[in-house]
């Protein structure tokens, strides 16, 4: 059946879980533990069309539950709580597999050597593809390691990043200039720490691109908004003008 943009599908059967049942699984994952009352409601709306209209697929043996679904819709609609799910228009499907995968690529270095690509937690294709490790999302909402991080949200991110360069498309009412000014500005900061062997306040995995760093901001800016607003300031009051709102 073909549904115009502005119909909304309906869930399917075993998708279609009670609103207590939806409730309790929200309330399970610690991101979005702690949202005020209307925002766990606008979240569990979003993440109901977010099933409905996008397809997701366990591969290589991983089984999608209609849990462990919900739980992976309702972290991707986070950072999009207070935008819509319009901006993720492009975004078709999900690929879940159990574990870390490698991706079906190779990279070519300067001098045109072919090296294998390891194994990696996410990714996040222009194609209108995220795909992740289920392993890698129950070990963020652990929430143990070194740095603040969250996959989904992550690579979610990257979506929104549709030019690749570390800037989404702003609200007409942000400047381009100063969002420039300010990520360049704690990238480079970060850069020099690192190459000092100082401790940096994101995983250094975010000076690999101007994008990478926009999605590890990201992922502090949800998982733990206080600490990113204390490390890099600048960074969280940009972040806060784009996603229209503070989870802190
Ligand atoms: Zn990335």
């Amino acid at each position: 059946m073909i549904f115009l943009p502005w119909q909304r599908p309906a869930l399917p059967p075993h998708l279609d879980y009670s609103a207590a049942d939806r409730l309790e699984l929200l309330n399970g994952i610690p991101v979005c533990s702690g949202l005020g009352m209307a925002d766990k409601e606008r979240l569990l709306d979003l993440a109901d069309e977010f099933l409905a209209r996008k397809n997701m697929e366990g591969v290589q043996g991983m089984v999608l539950t209609p849990r462990i679904q919900w739980m992976i819709a309702l972290q991707a609609c986070l950072p999009i709580l207070h935008l819509g799910l319009k901006v993720l228009n492009d975004l078709k499907s999900v690929v879940v597999y159990q574990g870390d995968f490698i991706p079906p690529w190779q990279k070519t270095d300067e001098i045109g050597v072919v090296h294998p690509v390891g194994p990696h937690q996410g990714e996040s294709w222009q194609l209108g593809t995220v795909v992740l490790s289920w392993d890698a999302v129950e070990e963020d909402m652990k929430g143990e390691g070194e740095y603040p991080t969250n996959v989904i949200i992550h690579e979610i991110a990257h979506q929104l990043d549709k030019g690749g360069g570390g800037m989404p498309e702003l609200p007409w009412t942000m400047s381009r200039a100063s969002w420039m000014r300010d990520f360049s500005m704690a990238f480079i900061t970060m850069e020099k720490r690192h190459k000092k062997g100082k401790t940096t306040p994101l995983d250094p995995y975010a000076l690999e691109s101007a994008a990478e760093f926009f999605a590890v901001a990201c992922e502090a800016f949800f998982v733990a908004p206080g600490y990113l607003q204390e490390v890099l300031p600048a960074v969280y009051g940009q972040l806060v003008g784009y996603f229209r709102w503070e989870p802190n």
